[in-house]
């Protein structure tokens, strides 16, 4: 049963923000905690913290204590990373999300953390289905926040994730009379988005950098991930590609912000809450797991490059089409469109051939 994962939608919500409280709990536990392991903005700043905190990296490959060249090695990865997302500070684009994930930054490719697998291929093989679940519009009604379940991967141990975006461009779109829903809810869905994902690779490898970056939708970090990701690489984790991959171009999450857009625009406060029915989740997820082609999830790199083959491949086809066809194309003309007919017939006879109804009606309208 493709269902099974999806669990009930009721008490999701319930279920997401427990799962962000503990997460939030343990933080602040982990931050208080004497010979706590947290690597705060100051530490790495100053390199002087309490001596029962013993604080180990894993930069040079392995795991071992901090050094002061590691501090150095840290500001440097974080003015590097700042400088690179600092253009995320009012959100990142789905687009974005989905170049990035895949190691590509700038335009070109990336080295990936140890030659592993990019969170783009993990969520084209592991993570093929997402479905949006509530929405709502935050409490000054600038933004609007879309909950999101996802399938878990084959290691998992929970059978889902809840996945947060914030459409930073709701507003605008709510408030204008200029657009129907559909075309508002395209538009948004191009637009600027903060994440956030209740998995481990989240809060271990990416909270950090979404944070310093600008595009975090959830709980602050300012620990540095000295263990996990101190070089700063990627992104975000597989769930939120998946996600990133139905908001820019998936029939369901289009249908999910249509609604919501219309809501919003029938609202005298712009205000919406919308909430998927359980059915109408489990239709989705069924038609997800039927697809084919919808769980290959392409860069813009990828788009460019189908898009050239397909104009290289017109232009050979143009080329080759007979001469006659050619010639005839540039023989007709005439005033009138009887005249035209005539120079169609004519030329046609050339080749002992009669013009078809449409070709006539065609160069009649010429
Ligand atoms: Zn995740």
């Amino acid at each position: 049963m493709v269902e099974s994962w999806l669990g009930s939608l009721k008490g999701s919500a319930g279920e997401a923000k427990q799962r962000a409280a503990e997460d939030a709990a343990q933080r602040k536990a982990e931050g208080r905690r004497k010979g706590g392991i947290i690597l705060n903005q100051k530490d790495v700043l100053t390199g002087s913290w309490d001596a029962s905190k013993v604080l180990f990296t894993t930069i040079g490959g392995q795991l071992r204590p901090i050094t002061a060249d590691d501090l150095a090695a840290f500001r440097r990865n974080i003015a590097s990373a700042q400088s690179q997302t600092g253009r995320f500070s009012k959100g990142i684009t789905a687009k974005q999300v989905i170049d990035w994930s895949a190691g590509i930054v700038n335009g070109t490719q990336a080295a990936l953390n140890g030659g592993q697998k990019s969170d783009l291929d993990r969520a084209k093989k592991e993570i093929t289905m997402a479905v949006p679940t509530y929405a709502q519009n935050s409490a000054d009604g600038r933004s609007a926040k879309v909950r999101f379940i996802t399938n878990a991967g084959p290691d998992s141990d929970v059978s889902r994730h809840h996945v947060l975006v914030e459409f930073m461009n709701y507003g605008p779109e709510a408030a204008s009379g200029l657009t129907e829903p559909r075309k508002a809810a395209m538009r948004l869905r191009q637009g600027p988005l903060k994440i956030e994902c209740d998995c481990g690779r989240w809060r271990y490898w990416f909270r950090y950098l979404a944070t310093i970056g600008g595009y975090n939708a959830g709980r602050a970090e300012t620990g540095f991930p000295k263990i996990r990701n101190p070089k700063l690489q990627g992104i975000a984790c597989k769930h939120i590609v998946r996600v990133m991959a139905e908001v820019q171009s998936g029939g369901a999450t289009l249908g999910f912000l249509t609604k919501l857009m219309d809501k919003a625009k029938s609202s005298d406060e712009a205000k919406a809450v919308l909430r998927h029915k359980q059915a109408e989740a489990e239709k989705i997820i069924k038609n997800q797991a039927k697809r084919t082609t919808g769980n290959d999830i392409k860069t813009s790199e990828q788009k460019r490059l189908e898009r050239s083959a397909k104009n290289a491949a017109n232009a050979a086809k143009q080329a080759g089409k007979p001469q006659r066809e050619k010639a005839m194309s540039k023989k007709i003309s005439g005033k009138s469109p009887d005249e035209r007919e005539a120079a169609l017939r004519s030329a046609m006879a050339v080749f002992g051939a009669v013009p078809t109804a449409k070709q006539i009606r065609d160069v009649r309208n010429a």
